[in-house]
Formats: C-alpha cells, structure tokens, sequence
C-alpha cells in the first residue's frame, strides 16, 4: 500500500446515478422534478433498461464540484428510498466506480468488467488516432 494520498483536486466532477424500477419510476421523477431547475446540474435521459455498468433502470445526474455540498444533502433528504450512486470523476474511470463511490440507500452490485472493456477499447481507439 503506497504511502501517498491523492487529493480531492483530481475530481473534476460528479454524477449521481438514480436507480428506480417499474415500482418506484413516480419517485425517481419526483426527485427529478425536485432536481430540476433547483441546482447547477446536467441531468441525463431516462434509461428503463440497464445500461453500461449500471445493473437497473436509472438516469444520470451530472454536477460540478462546487455543486456537491448543495445537492448530496439535498438527495440524502428526497431521495424517497430510491438506492443512488455517487461517484467522483477521475483519470480512473474503474475506481470512480468501484472502490471510490459513495452510495445513498443500498449499494448495487455493477458490472465493473463492462467499464474495464470499455476502458480497453477507448485506449485502443485513442492509440490508433
Ligand atoms: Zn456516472
């Protein structure tokens, strides 16, 4: 285990992932209808099937650093027992998501192999120019 830290400088952003299902699709446009227009954020399109290395229906919600302190607390009260992801954006695209996250309600299993290919095929795409 190397000794040095990284800082939080290396964040340039984050998303929250908010995951719903057939059941709890009113309570994710709750909180988004609650997200909208209430914080400095970019919110993404409906996903109803699983996309990525997401294993359930969600959408993406993507906010500048400064914007964290504002909308984590935000979520921690509304987020009407819906399960979020939320990861940091890094150089390193796997532990934004498997070791760094920070989750509200249940933490998912997600499928980190499907990043580490992706991962692989845009090296190799940046490689061939
Ligand atoms: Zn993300």
């Amino acid at each position: 285990m190397p000794l040095s830290h990284h800082e939080a400088g290396e964040i340039t952003g984050y998303h929250a992932h908010i995951y719903y299902d057939a059941e709890s699709r009113e309570a994710a446009r709750a909180v988004r209808l609650g997200v909208e227009g209430r914080f400095r954020c970019v919110l993404g399109r409906w996903h109803d099937q699983p996309v990525g290395p997401h294993p359930k229906a969600m959408y993406q919600v993507a906010f500048e650093v400064d914007e964290f302190a504002k909308i984590v607390p935000w979520l921690m009260l509304n987020r009407r027992g819906l399960d979020i992801l939320i990861h940091p954006n890094t150089e390193d695209t796997i532990k934004d998501h498997d070791a760094n996250p920070i989750w509200l309600g249940t933490k998912l299993a997600l499928d980190i192999d499907t990043l580490r290919r992706f991962s692989v095929e845009q090296a190799k795409k940046i490689a061939a120019g």
